[in-house]
């Protein structure tokens, strides 16, 4: 497949915000592409070589590619950066110096979509004393080939700053479209890329085996499957009114979630972001296998950092200390844990997710054997309110955060958020002070104390419905320096050069992010707004929610993914909540 008709589209995707339009580039992309580069296509689109969970990265630093554009054109490297500094974009500069170039050159040689891709793959895969000349080999002979254009899209790639802003439910309609010529059968892809967590090897299937190939998609051991989420509720009588008669509630422990991947002394450790986390828990890896009766499993636990002196759990902030790539096995040491397991989505070859949340936790406590290090998360049936505030005491008591409620008889519904688990914490009863999971979409620059770094961030809700961030605040308050220095550090990667088409907001930002980062806040209370898009039209026409005196807690909340931030559906129950208190308190 021709590489310029990836470009063309890359060129037409970036110029445009409107996801039918996406929509539809796509769809025309993936029309005029052959089976067995779909997937290469995919990722490409992506700026990924493989899924995320593999880990390969490409790396390439800006100064090398300025050398191999150099290189390549033989224009200086001076005059390159100069370019480079007028656009912001090394894409867009190289673009403009190449143009000036090939008019005095003659035609090049035509490049393919295999070519680029298999060329980045050796970058990435690059090592080693003598990486950094073989890299811009590598490199300047593909840029030599290339048009304009087509150098400018490699480019991007090469350094991570392609920014189309198609979401993956964007990839899914558009695959849907041009295989099934329905959107309505995105719902088999769904499921195909919620077992898989590869959405490149979703578009193969579907390319080679039609929809049938992925409705019949089987979990793979080592590929880490989509975690199922819940959803909040905030009193005992609200948990009886959304779960039925009887129902489990299990300690929701304050620690890392961990999907394990275990065949034999083989294990295989993802993070809630399904992160490639092994390397942080060799402990796990040594000590799981021989509490394991099972060929093959996967299972989903909660590690826990412990003291050991009293086994008491110690908040999840403990745990960072363990992501570190060099003196692993002192942090093992030093923070010691437990693992505390509360799933089973795959055992022998067979699947578990069709199985109850009974049958499925039967199966794990038959399992996995208990001893000092490995546990089954404290589960008990309940049926009044009584019961769970029992429970949710207890569960205080022991350093967790609240409970976790689970219908017996459902399903595990990978990849989504529903009602079949239900979250309660000690802090959401009856409080205006709630905290909420933010997506950081903005930034205004600081003066005084916070000049060179962000004062105030701008901060958006999620709507599922569209697959947007709402801006719903903007947040100055609650940091600390150091905290104003790791943020910056954190978002100066993240920047973009326009508004990503998936924010909503009608305030201007200084600087724009790709919505990636959550972080926690709290806030005194959630009023009305003109201006901030979260829950719009719903509670009033012509009107947001916004939070008032909104503080960060200090959590960065690096295990979770944008779209796992509160969505305008849990702000809209926190909003009617609040107003129900005041209107009681009126009342008293
Ligand atoms: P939240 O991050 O507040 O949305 O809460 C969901 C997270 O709670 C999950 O991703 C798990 O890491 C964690 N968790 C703790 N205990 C449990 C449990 N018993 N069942 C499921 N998830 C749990």
């Amino acid at each position: 497949m021709k590489y310029s008709i990836l470009a063309e589209s890359l060129n037409k995707m970036e110029s445009t915000t409107k996801r039918l339009q996406l929509t539809q580039h796509l769809v025309e992309l993936f029309e005029k592409t052959p089976g067995d580069v779909i997937s290469k296509i995919i990722y490409l689109l992506q700026g990924k070589l493989r899924p995320d969970f593999e880990g390969i990265e490409l790396g390439v630093a800006e100064k090398l590619a300025i050398r191999a554009i150099s290189k390549s054109s033989g224009i200086a490297v001076k005059k390159i950066e100069q370019e480079y500094r007028k656009t912001g974009d090394l894409g867009q500069a190289a673009t403009i110096i190449l143009e000036q170039k090939t008019q005095t050159t003659f035609l090049v040689e035509d490049i393919s979509v295999e070519r680029v891709y298999e060329t980045l793959f050796k970058i990435a895969k690059l090592e080693g004393a003598r990486s950094q000349d073989m890299k811009m080999k590598y490199i300047s002979s593909l840029l030599n080939d290339a048009t304009p254009l087509e150098a400018s899209y490699i480019l991007k790639i090469l350094l991570g700053t392609l920014r189309l802003g198609v979401a993956e439910n964007t990839v899914m309609d558009a695959l849907a479209i041009a295989y099934t010529g329905s959107k309505d059968n995105r719902k088999a892809l769904e499921h195909a890329y919620n077992v898989s967590s590869d959405l490149g090897k979703v578009a193969e299937t579907i390319a080679s085996k039609g929809l049938k190939g992925v409705e019949d998609f089987e979990i793979e051991m080592f590929n880490p499957i989509r975690p199922m989420l819940a959803d909040r509720v905030k009193s005992e009588e609200e948990s009886i009114e959304k779960m039925g008669v009887e129902f489990a509630a299990e300690y929701k422990l304050d620690g890392e979630r961990v999907q394990l991947h275990v065949e034999g002394e083989k294990v295989v450790l993802f993070s809630r972001s399904l992160e490639n986390i092994s390397e942080y828990y060799p402990d796990i890896i040594e000590k799981i296998p021989k509490v394991i009766s099972a060929d093959q499993v996967i299972l989903e636990a909660e590690a826990v950092a412990i003291n050991e002196n009293t086994g008491e759990f110690l908040p999840f902030q403990e745990l960072m200390h363990r992501r570190r790539k060099y003196k692993i096995e002192k942090a093992v040491s030093q923070y010691p844990i437990t693992v505390n397991f509360f799933d089973v989505l795959y055992y022998n070859q067979k699947s578990c997710l069709e199985l109850g949340y009974a049958e499925r936790r039967k199966l794990l406590e038959k399992i996995v054997k208990e001893d000092d290090f490995a546990k089954h998360v404290p589960m008990t049936i309940v049926k009044t309110e009584n019961d769970i505030e029992d429970f949710l005491e207890n569960s205080i008591n022991s350093g967790c955060e609240g409970l976790m409620l689970k219908m017996l008889d459902k399903p595990y519904q990978a990849g989504s958020r529903g009602n079949y688990w239900l979250k309660l914490k000690r802090e959401y009863r009856n409080e205006l002070g709630d905290s909420l999971d933010l997506v950081v979409i903005g930034a205004f620059f600081g003066r005084g104390r916070r000049t060179g770094r962000y004062g105030t961030l701008l901060l958006a809700s999620y709507d599922d419905d569209t697959d947007t961030f709402t801006s719903i605040c903007k947040v100055g308050t609650g940091f600390t320096d150091e905290y104003l220095d790791q943020l910056y550090q954190i978002l100066s990667d993240k920047v973009t050069l326009k508004k990503n088409p998936r924010i909503n907001s009608e305030m201007e930002a200084d600087v724009w992010f790709e919505p990636e980062l959550v972080i926690e806040i709290v806030a005194s209370e959630i009023t009305l707004s003109p201006i901030h898009k979260a829950a719009w039209d719903e509670i009033r026409k012509g009107a947001g929610l916004a939070l008032r005196f909104p503080k960060f807690t200090g959590k960065i909340r690096v295990e979770k993914f944008a779209e796992d931030a509160s969505t305008n559906e849990e702000v809209i129950t926190l909003y009617k909540g609040q107003k129900k208190i005041a209107h009681d308190k009126s009342l008293m």
